[in-house]
């Protein structure tokens, strides 16, 4: 009985956790601005992002993003408010 209440708890953190795995938001140290993922357009150009110039946030969401001193990009953040 404890083995198959494990099983339930484990198999909704995973969920949880692989829901999470799903950035929202992506911001670019570079030019400091933050990018919508799910409504990124082709010219917001995230793909030419470097690795090493990306940034999430936590929690992902635009308001952190903004906090910390990113500028929500133009063309995927229309919108959001
Ligand atoms: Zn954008």
């Amino acid at each position: 009985m404890s083995t198959s209440s494990y099983g339930v708890l484990g198999g909704a953190f995973f969920l949880m956790f692989g829901a999470n795995e799903m950035p929202g938001f992506l911001g670019s140290t570079k030019t400091k601005t933050v990018h919508h993922l799910a409504n990124m357009k082709k010219h917001c150009n995230v793909n030419e992002i470097h690795i090493h110039e990306k940034k999430y946030f936590e929690p992902d969401t635009l308001d952190q993003a903004v906090s910390e001193g990113y500028a929500p990009c133009d063309l995927c953040n229309k919108g959001g408010k």
